[in-house]
C-alpha cells in the first residue's frame, strides 16, 4: 500500500514513516479527587490519565502542576 501511495505522495514509502493502528481508549477508572487532586488518602495526590481525569498531553501536564502547587503550599514552599 505504501509503495503505491508513494507514487502519488512521494516520500511516504520511507524508513521513517510511522504507521499507527486504531487507537481504542478506555477510561473507566476514575479516582475520587478534591479540586486540588488529592485522593481520599490524605496527602496522596493523583494526576494525569492514570487518575482518569485527563485524556491528553496538555491536560495531563496541567493536572501535575495543580497537584504540585498544592503540595508546595502544604510543605510551605
Ligand atoms: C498512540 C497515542 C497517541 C496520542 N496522541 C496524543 C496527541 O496527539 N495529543 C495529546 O494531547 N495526547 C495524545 N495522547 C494521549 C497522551 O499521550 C496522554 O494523555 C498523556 O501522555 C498522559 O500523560 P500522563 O503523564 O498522565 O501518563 P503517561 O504519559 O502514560 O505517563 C505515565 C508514566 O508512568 C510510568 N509508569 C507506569 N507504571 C509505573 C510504575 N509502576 N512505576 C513507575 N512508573 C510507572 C510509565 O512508564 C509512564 O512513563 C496519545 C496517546 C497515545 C497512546
Amino acid at each position: 500500500m505504501l509503495e503505491v501511495l508513494d507514487k502519488i505522495a512521494p516520500g511516504v514509502y520511507s524508513t521513517s514513516t510511522l504507521l499507527y493502528g486504531a487507537e481504542v481508549k478506555f477510561y473507566s477508572m476514575r479516582l475520587k479527587l478534591t479540586n486540588n487532586l488529592e485522593t481520599e488518602v490524605k496527602n496522596l495526590f493523583a494526576a494525569g490519565d492514570g487518575a482518569g481525569i485527563t485524556r491528553g498531553i496538555i491536560h495531563a501536564a496541567v493536572s501535575g502542576v495543580v497537584a504540585a502547587r498544592e503540595i508546595l503550599k502544604r510543605i510551605g514552599k
